[in-house]
């Protein structure tokens, strides 16, 4: 609760609006999670602007505003006026931020609770849970709101904290040097909590070593008399302590989890991990008050329901905090039987096809992959088969090969199968190989999808008489593997209660920070499904090669090689020898068909990769005979014939020697023909005559081959156009590339209903402002402005693909509305008109090719315009853009 005084006192604030409503229900800063009676405080965050948000949030019942002076003076009067006619209070301040901070400051001092900040690299939210479960036994216990643990987020929650509460537990967070000494300044704690150390958000801190030091500024910040308790069994942090012990306030006491009066070394716990939960058991040492003997030797033992041995430490930090202030042992250890997992903390569900699934989706490190695989394999038994599904571990740093390489070491001893999702996680299973696991139980994916897929394949493969699969689904928060999850829940519909970041803000937060504020999104479900739309079309009968070249048309080759191949696709197809080596590089061992021209100085190469290789005259194929044989290896070949495209291939007319070179393919030494081809210039024109020449002329060759009994395995003709329009050009394979990424062959030949684009294309607004009447815009001021024009700079040029002549892309979208270009476009930059969008704002996302609110702009559109067609739009978009999925 928060009362309108308190907060004016603690933030210097400037009562604008007062209404009836003089305390609210707590603070909201995302209208999408808002409830009625909170106070809204806008936040400029880094995408997006609360401000913009205020009268939505009007609208769902807010009933105090907490702005910035200086936007409120920036709202439309429109809105100004809608505000002064609501019954709802504003209190207007210099900088919300800084204003929530100061209300956490004063709030704790205005109703002190005993503060128990409880910080470390994992495990965080579910000590803080079990210690506030604990003291909640005999006090009224404020608990931090799920893992907001930040400079925002802690006063966030702070706005429920009420006088009642005896303690505050809260959790501190730890992303970049100085946070916890900056958060332990705003809440001072009088007792903190450090659960571990271990390789997390390395991105941030230089080492280990730096963020144990960080980490420890919880102990040195303790004030007099606070209590310091600390998980032992961490040698990071007993180092730590040793080297910090000295800076200590000298009535600091530190209490190890496990309670050793003289500092011996313990026996090891004993935990037994059953799905109904832990128990663990010790042996405490003697305390050498009561003279004891042998018998009575105290025995702890503690139950949950939470999994995973690593809890046992949650537990006991909860415990011995519970019996120093004061509460019974009976009743903290009943406490603790009634802790559950929390939400994608290894949490047990009922999965599909009978298995068990393990939800440990809410983030990942080392350490807690590693857990996760042990509590994987524990409650697996001995009869099931064991499932791993693991996705990127991100913020390593420097440090991040390593730790996915590590993982892949182990992964063999605690799981029969591993599926990965990302190209991260790949490190792993390239990993898990080497280290002697089956690569047929390997399975590497690019989207969520994929991943659930071939768990269900595995599933619908596993024996009857093997007891049901355990799948352990795990990855950090970025790479939303709760999605897995939810694919392979046996109640989805369960979903929005059981995993994490089911609210409305987490659904629609799909943006991951690239590298820059230009970035194209690729959807690689929408290819997944294009490629399932293709493979049904033309059967069983028929493979699918899809077309991988220039970078899947700028859609980035490798995800799309992983996406297509696990939806129906069985063979790829580049441009070149290069093309093919970071696929294989990879680990894609799926059958490559260079569609370009070989030199003999790329061939010993190609047979390495293992690709096969086109080829149209005796003298290529003689040499890379010679090349194989000098390797040892065999090369499989593809004949290409020149049907009337007028490019690479042996001329139709020449039939004996077309024969000719089909018989070398199969005689050489070293050679394997596996294929006879032809490539249609005109499938996607409106008139099929010419294609259909293509196809007798085509037809007509192989008939010949036929009679000699020379015809290939594969024979294939088709392109996208080809596919959609001409089943009689099916042969045995296709060849679709444009249709794969979702955009029309050409205006005469169109994708049908159920084909979805793949690519956006994207950038943020860097500068907005008034440019006066009878102003040059741009190189040459080929643009003079007419009018007072309001401008918004982009940081996207034709470097970039953005294509600067003869033609540009004319206009791009911001605000779900259209804004012309205005100027020639630069290297780097250009400049757009948003005079008639006023709410246009530095950091605003700006649409270049794809949909935003209701107004969509194709690549087809961009290609009219630019004078071209939609493969050149998005296959010139170049690598220097980052890809995100
Ligand atoms: C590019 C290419 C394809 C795919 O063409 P789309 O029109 O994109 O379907 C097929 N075959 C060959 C030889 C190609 O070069």
């Amino acid at each position: 609760m928060i009362y309108l005084d308190h907060l004016l006192k603690a933030t210097q604030g400037n009562l604008r609006q007062l209404s009836k409503h003089v305390h609210f229900q707590a603070f909201s800063h995302d209208t999408r999670q808002l409830s009625p009676h909170e106070m809204f405080v806008a936040v400029r965050g880094e995408r997006g602007n609360g401000h913009d948000y205020v009268l939505d949030a009007v609208r769902k019942g807010a009933t105090g505003l907490l702005l910035s002076g200086q936007t409120f003076q920036q709202l439309s009067e429109q809105t100004k006026s809608v505000l002064a006619n609501e019954e709802i209070t504003i209190v207007l301040v210099e900088d919300t931020r800084q204003a929530l901070q100061h209300y956490a400051r004063a709030i704790l001092e205005i109703w002190h609770p005993t503060v128990i900040a409880v910080t470390g690299s994992v495990g965080k939210t579910s000590t803080k849970e079990a210690i506030a479960t604990v003291l909640s036994r005999q006090f009224t216990t404020f608990r931090s709101w799920q893992n907001y643990n930040d400079m925002l987020g802690i006063p966030l929650s702070l706005g429920r904290l009420e006088a009642r509460h005896e303690y505050a537990v809260l959790e501190l967070g730890c992303d970049h040097p100085g946070e916890i000494a900056a958060l332990s300044r705003m809440v001072r704690p009088q007792i903190g909590v450090l659960t571990n150390i271990s390789p997390v958000q390395l991105q941030y801190f230089s080492s280990l070593e730096h963020l144990a030091f960080e980490l420890g500024t919880l102990l040195t910040s303790l004030p007099e008399g606070g209590h310091f308790f600390y998980n032992q069994e961490d040698p990071i942090i007993r180092a730590l302590l040793e080297q910090r012990v000295h800076q200590v306030s000298s009535t600091v006491t530190c209490h190890p989890f496990l309670p050793d009066a003289k500092g011996n070394a313990h026996e090891q716990p004993r935990i037994t991990v059953g799905w109904d939960g832990i128990q663990g058991t010790i042996n405490l040492p003697a305390s050498s008050e009561h003279e004891s003997s042998e018998n009575d030797q105290a025995t702890l033992q503690l139950r949950s329901h939470l999994l995973g041995e690593h809890n046992f430490a949650t537990m006991l930090a909860a415990y011995q905090i519970g019996l120093s202030r004061g509460i019974y042992p009976s009743l903290v250890e009943q406490a603790l039987t009634t802790l559950q997992p929390l939400p994608g903390r290894l949490n047990p569900l009922p999965g599909i096809r009978q298995s068990m699934l393990l939800d440990d989706t809410h983030n990942a490190a080392p350490a807690s992959v590693k857990a996760g695989l042990q509590t994987l394999s524990a409650l697996a038994g001995e009869q099931s088969q064991r499932i791993a599904i693991l996705g990127d571990m991100l913020h390593l740093g420097d440090a991040a090969t390593e730790a996915h390489r590590a993982i892949g070491q182990e992964v063999s001893q605690y799981a029969d199968y591993l599926i990965t999702r990302g190209e991260w996680a790949t490190l792993i299973a390239e990993e898990a190989q080497l280290a002697g696991m089956d690569s047929e139980r390997i399975i590497m994916t690019s989207t969520h999808e994929d991943a659930a897929q071939a768990a269900r394949r595995i599933l619908a493969n596993l024996p009857d008489s093997d007891k049901r699969a355990v799948i352990l689904i795990k990855g950090s928060e970025e790479t939303r593997m709760e999605r897995v999850t939810e694919l392979l829940m046996a109640r989805p519909w369960e979903a929005s209660e059981l995993l994490v970041r089911q609210t409305p803000g987490w659904k629609k937060t799909i943006f991951r920070h690239a590298e820059r504020p230009t970035w194209v999104e690729i959807d690689l479900n929408a290819i997944g499904s294009n490629t399932r739309h293709i493979a049904s079309l033309v059967g069983p009968q028929t493979q699918v090669l899809v077309a991988l070249k220039a970078d899947a048309y700028g859609h980035g080759a490798l995800k799309v090689a992983r996406t297509v191949l696990q939806n129906g696709a069985s063979m790829l197809g580049v441009a070149t020898v290069s093309e093919a080596l970071p696929l294989r590089e990879a680990h894609i061992t799926a059958p490559i068909l260079v569609f370009g021209y070989v030199p003999r100085w790329q061939m010993r190469e190609a047979l390495r990769l293992g690709i096969s290789v086109t080829i149209y005259s005796k003298e290529e194929a003689q040499a890379l005979s010679q090349a194989a044989q000098a390797l040892n290896k065999t090369v499989k070949v593809h004949v290409k014939v020149d049907t009337g495209m007028g490019r690479l291939g042996i001329r139709f007319e020449e039939v004996p020697a077309i024969m000719e070179l089909v018989r070398e393919a199969k005689q050489l030494p070293g050679l394997e023909l596996e294929g006879l081809y032809t490539h249609f210039a005109q499938a996607d024109a409106e008139d099929q005559s010419h294609v259909r020449l293509q196809l007798a002329r085509f037809q007509e060759v192989l008939q010949q081959l036929e009679a000699e009994g020379l015809r290939p395995p594969i024979v294939h003709a088709a392109n996208s156009a080809g596919t959609l329009t001409l089943p009689e050009a099916y042969f045995d394979m296709v060849r679709p590339g444009i249709a794969i990424y979702g955009l029309d062959p050409s205006p005469y030949v169109r994708l049908p209903e159920g084909f979805r684009p793949a690519l956006a294309f994207k950038t943020q607004v860097s500068q907005v402002k008034w440019i006066p009447a009878g102003e040059g815009i741009s190189y040459g001021s080929t643009y003079i402005t007419e009018r007072p024009t309001r401008i918004a700079v982009l940081p996207v040029g034709y470097a970039d693909g953005f294509r600067r002549s003869p033609q540009n892309w004319g206009s791009v979208l911001i605000h779900g509305q259209e804004a012309p270009l205005l100027g020639r476009v630069c290297m780097d930059q250009c400049m757009i008109d948003v005079t008639h969008i006023p709410q246009a704002r530095m950091g605003d996302e700006v649409v270049l090719i794809g949909r935003q609110g209701e107004a969509t702009l194709t690549a087809e559109e961009i290609a009219s315009r630019l004078g071209t067609i939609n493969y050149e739009v998005v296959s010139e978009l170049l690598a220097r853009i980052p890809r995100v999925d």
